[in-house]
């Protein structure tokens, strides 16, 4: 599933409520550092010279749409970055965010500004920065050892490890949503498994070093890459949130 659209919807999210999507990779194939076995938009496709939206693209077609859902008087929740892979690969992404902002506050001044994230491009200091414009901070972090999130995530970069995703994140002071989509499953005869005990035990206590303000957990919901792949039933799901909100966080549990 690809978004063939920079500025589209609006849709109805799950977990965001009506949300303004906005692509800033490219509209025809998906471009990520991470290649989910569960990604919703396919696997990723080898391209030599990936076309990407401008910042000017991206702050006419935003303009434009914002616009026109004043003018139908649509209410808007959340504008939020997702979509063909992971949109802090843009080289603007700074520039564009601050365009959104300033657009926002123009059309929509009570919705959010929101990303979702896959964490691995947090070493850059413009991006870090971005982030914290943004009302909501959606990070990725699928499994707290790295054999866990190298057999879901399969990383472009095999090099990055978990506890470098960690130490990134913890740049946020808590100041942020953690995502983790739960699954079980098979990959290339490699079992796959964030629900076992030891790996609930290593993602807790990431948790807790991280103190996230939210943390939302998930299940696979549409047509994964990777076919054999389970779908966690929700009792599971709540008993796997139960601990950390006998501890004070606040779990969303999407299932
Ligand atoms: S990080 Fe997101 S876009 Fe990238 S492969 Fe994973 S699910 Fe797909």
């Amino acid at each position: 599933m690809l978004f063939s659209e920079i500025a589209y919807g609006p849709i109805h999210s799950r977990r965001l409520g009506t949300s303004l999507g906005v692509e800033l990779m490219p509209l025809d194939h998906k471009l990520c550092t991470f290649n989910c076995v569960y990604c919703e938009c396919g696997w990723n496709q080898p391209v030599s010279h990936p076309k990407l939206p401008t910042r000017e693209q991206v702050r006419g077609a935003l303009e434009a749409k914002l616009q026109a859902l004043l003018n139908e008087g649509v209410s808007l929740d959340v504008i939020t970055f997702s979509g063909n892979g992971e949109p802090t690969l843009h080289p603007d992404f700074l520039d564009i965010i601050r365009d959104t902002i300033a657009l926002r506050n123009r059309f929509f001044p009570l919705a959010k500004v929101s990303v979702l994230s896959n964490s691995t491009q947090l070493c850059r200091p413009d991006v870090v920065e971005a982030l914290k414009l943004c009302d909501n901070r959606i990070l990725k972090l699928d499994a707290a050892t790295d054999e866990m999130m190298r057999r879901i995530d399969l990383p472009v970069n095999d090099q990055i490890s978990v506890s470098t995703i960690v130490r990134w994140l913890a740049q946020f002071d808590g100041n942020f949503t953690l995502q983790t989509c739960f699954l079980r499953g098979e990959h290339n005869g490699l079992l796959i498994d964030n629900t076992a005990a030891d790996q609930l035990n290593a993602w807790y206590e990431a948790v807790d070093i991280l103190h996230p303000k939210q943390i939302m957990i998930y299940v696979i919901d549409r047509k994964t890459p990777e076919e054999h792949l389970q779908k966690i039933p929700r009792d599971e799901m709540e008993q796997i949130a139960e601990p950390l909100r006998h501890k004070g966080y606040d779990v969303i549990v999407s299932a």
